[in-house]
């Protein structure tokens, strides 16, 4: 398991709760040296237009810093899906999310859409044909949606549940009943959690959840599997719930 993670992820690029100060600390230091952290390069404007219209991109590169985090948090999505793709999993500890950003506007803290940044770069290469993109964040991800409109290639499944026990029933359903697919793509958003906005799941759950998305991986695509951060903004539980989908997951 890789960890995909650059220093410029500390900035505080705008004034919203994903890029608050001492977010991404609180989980680097939880995850401590136990997992090997890898650097990811900037995504390039050709991969962004994979998805987004130029209008978007020109919009973004108003703001130079936000423009040049957004870039490397793209290119950290890609870096993470590429090592999932080489039989070794992964996970991008990145920001701005991605999940709220469609291809010509964005919302919710997302500026580049990451997560099918990464699957549309896979694409064309020819390294997939198809994913499943489970997203467990506490929010919809309309900008993956749209990202993948009428496209057959991509399963994106966001699961909702009344509680922990049924939201994670859901999750293994949907695995279950997903048929083939060629990786297993996780936007992995914490702020579900009982100590976060959603208020429902515990840490252990995402044990769970990591575990079931590497049970299921290795059934149905060679074990390829990885997950890019969302959301999640209680810094005080937000590392140790990070660690343990991790730690299910690898
Ligand atoms: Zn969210």
């Amino acid at each position: 398991m890789k960890v995909v993670f650059h220093e410029r992820f500390y900035e505080v690029y705008t004034s919203d709760p994903a890029a608050a100060a001492g977010r991404m600390e609180a989980i680097v230091a939880t995850l401590g040296k136990d997992f090997e952290f890898v650097k990811p390069d900037p995504a390039l404007e050709q991969d962004i237009l994979l998805v987004h219209t130029s209008e978007h991109l020109a919009r973004l590169k108003r703001s130079k810093d936000l423009y040049e985090i957004a870039l490397l948090s793209a290119g950290g999505a890609i870096r993470a899906a590429e090592l999932a793709w080489q039989d070794e999993p992964a996970f991008g500890l990145i920001r701005p999310p991605g999940h709220h950003a469609s291809p010509d506007s964005c919302w919710g803290f997302c500026f580049f859409n990451n997560m099918a940044i990464a699957l549309r770069k896979l694409m064309p290469e020819g390294k997939i044909k198809n994913a499943l993109v489970l997203d467990f964040d506490l929010h919809f991800g309309d900008g993956t949606e749209n990202s993948f409109l009428g496209n057959p290639q991509v399963d994106y499944f966001h699961p909702e549940g009344a509680t922990n026990k049924d939201f994670i029933q859901k999750i293994e359903k949907h695995l279950q009943q997903a048929g083939t697919f060629d990786i297993l793509a996780v936007s992995a958003g914490f702020d579900r959690h009982v100590q976060d906005w959603g208020g429902l799941l515990e840490t252990e759950d995402y044990r769970i959840i990591g575990s079931l998305v590497k049970t299921y991986s290795q059934k149905v695509c060679q074990g390829r599997r990885f997950g890019v951060l969302e959301g999640g903004y209680n810094h005080s539980v937000l590392g140790q719930n990070v660690r343990a989908f991790l730690e299910g997951m690898q």
